[in-house]
């Protein structure tokens, strides 16, 4: 990989997770961001940081095996990104956010754990597609990394309980606009909660599915 894309990629990171924090997507020093590199490593948002202010420079970069090689420290969420990617060989980005519409339905006791929101847009499943719920662990147990591990080769995004969803994409891009879709179709399914929603049927779903796939 050449130090030009590498940097390009740091720039993108940065410009996207502004562009997150301005729309109150995420807030405080929560979420992180990630990229596979050529060579094997990643690009992986600091501990601590604010997303709406990312330095490129200081953005943490970890060699294959995830030990920091340069930059600041990296997110201690750094292994919920590791148990997607180790399943997920063709995902280039991840992004983990505790966004407020995702976190409430991932808070509501009668969703389907194996389907937590129902398909309500075209996009939604082309994006995202079916979405689990990881049971409720402490902030930073090992056992939460093997629990996305468990769902991470059938799934390309997990809601974690109480918590937030990560979503991998084909690129940084794709894996900021599936989370985009999937926090404003956590929105739809709350206004509409309680309300008998007609989702997409199975033939509606295995159609966008076999058209659209994701990684
Ligand atoms: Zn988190």
């Amino acid at each position: 990989m050449s130090v030009h894309h590498e940097n390009q990629l740091r720039e993108q990171i940065s410009v996207l997770g502004k562009s997150l924090f301005d729309r109150g997507l995420t807030m405080g020093s929560s979420g992180n961001i990630s990229v596979r590199l050529e060579d094997g490593g990643w690009l992986m948002t600091p501990t601590n940081a604010c997303l709406g202010r990312l330095d490129p420079a200081r953005i943490s970069h970890l060699d294959e095996q995830g030990r920091q090689l340069g930059g600041d420290a990296p997110t201690k969420e750094t292994f919920l990104h590791m148990a997607m990617y180790s399943e997920r060989p063709r995902s280039q980005a991840i992004v983990h956010l505790h966004s407020t519409h995702s976190v409430a339905v991932s808070c509501l006791p009668d969703i389907d754990p194996h389907d937590c929101i129902p398909p309500l847009t075209a996009y939604y499943v082309m994006r995202v597609g079916r979405l689990p719920l990881v049971p409720y662990h402490l902030p930073g147990d090992s056992a939460l990394g093997d629990a996305v591990q468990g769902l991470a080769g059938k799934h390309s995004a997990v809601l974690l309980a109480n918590h937030g969803p990560v979503v991998a994409g084909k690129s940084l891009e794709a894996a900021v606009y599936a989370t985009e879709e999937l926090e404003e179709t956590a929105k739809l399914f709350l206004l509409l909660h309680g309300r008998n929603p007609r989702a997409l049927t199975d033939e509606q779903v295995a159609e966008l599915e076999a058209r659209f796939p994701r990684d």
